[in-house]
């Protein structure tokens, strides 16, 4: 366990790679995980479970503060729950993913998310030496002052490529125009709440388009362990 606890900060748009960049580097590092995505997920999950309009703001804050939610932050167990029910898959749908931006758009419900993603990754400091949390705020409005800030960005082909094959198993023509609309319209939305697609003073950036998974996370660990800086202009990581 790290002496000093750790928080690192990880946004980016959808098809970045962020959750399992984040996962491998929690994993490395001993920290606890927190998929921030998740949990607006869930929340989507439950509004469509209980007929709610995501429309009805009001119901929609509502929903957010009695949602009774359990989030595994072990990197190595995936798990979500709503009361009872496991919906660690259910939340994946697509019928979740076409809805979970007109949730997430309502700031009341931000408001709610935000304090329990904040009283999250403060236990997770106490206990466990520190946390990877990754989403679309964690960097500016969640986390502004963890330790390490990184917007993972790729370009609109490769991250449309990356959720293509991980839809369908293959990035064909076809499978890209069915993610398109899923990807490009979520990403539109949800940039209205949260500033995600360019780094904020301080976040460092880093484009995956051509690198691996592996090179990817070696390249934030390598930022976590202070092994090499961030170039101040660009913002990409240098060896020293
Ligand atoms: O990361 P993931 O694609 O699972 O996120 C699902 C949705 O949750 C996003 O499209 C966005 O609407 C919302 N979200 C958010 N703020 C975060 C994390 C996710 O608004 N910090």
């Amino acid at each position: 366990m790290p002496q000093t606890p750790m928080t690192i900060a990880v946004d980016g748009p959808s098809g970045s790679g962020k959750s399992s960049v984040s996962r491998a580097v929690a994993r490395e590092l001993g920290l606890g995980y927190l998929d921030t995505g998740a949990m607006y997920r869930a929340l989507a999950w439950w509004c469509l479970e209980q007929q709610v309009d995501p429309a009805d703001a009001p119901s929609v804050a509502r929903a957010a503060t009695q949602l009774p939610l359990t989030i595994s932050t072990d990197p190595d167990a995936e798990h979500v729950r709503v009361g009872e029910v496991d919906v660690t898959r259910a939340v994946r749908e697509d019928r979740v993913t076409a809805e979970v931006s007109a949730v997430a758009t309502n700031l009341d419900v931000r408001a709610e998310l935000r304090r329990r993603q904040r009283a999250i990754i403060d236990e997770l400091r106490a206990s466990t030496g520190g946390v990877v949390a990754e989403g679309r705020d964690i960097t500016t409005v969640v986390a502004p002052d963890a330790d390490l800030r990184v917007l993972l960005t790729a370009s609109e082909e490769a991250r449309l490529a990356r959720r293509a094959t991980e839809r369908h198993g293959a990035a064909d023509e076809v499978t890209l125009a069915a993610t398109r609309d899923l990807v490009l319209r979520r990403d539109r939305q949800d940039s209205t709440v949260s500033a995600f697609l360019e780094a904020s003073d301080g976040v460092i950036t880093l484009d995956t388009s051509t690198l691996t998974f592996e090179e990817v996370v070696a390249a934030l660990l390598a930022l976590a362990r202070g092994e090499v800086r961030p170039d101040a202009h660009a913002g990409t990581p240098h060896t020293p």
